[in-house]
């Protein structure tokens, strides 16, 4: 009997009663499939403001201030 685990967000995970949950069950809301995708565009939009924008400028230090908040908010915790 299969069951499924609904998320707020809109994930679904498809699961066995017992039997341990791995990656082949669960169903990525729009947010979440985007997620890897949005990350690695920032990583690339904050070396592009970098090399090419003026750093000393307010809008490119804010700019790049917000990337790099957010990519520091995606990337997994070091476990120390
Ligand atoms: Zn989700």
């Amino acid at each position: 009997m299969t069951y499924q685990l609904n998320l707020l967000c809109g994930c679904t995970i498809d699961y066995e009663r017992g039997r341990m949950l791995d990656a082949r069950g669960v169903t990525f809301c729009p947010l979440h499939a985007a997620a890897p995708l949005m990350l690695e565009a920032c990583k690339m939009a904050e070396l592009l403001f970098v090399s090419i924008f003026d750093v000393y400028d307010v809008d490119t230090k804010n700019t790049v201030r917000k990337l790099r908040a957010a990519i520091a908010a995606a990337e997994p915790k070091e476990v120390e």
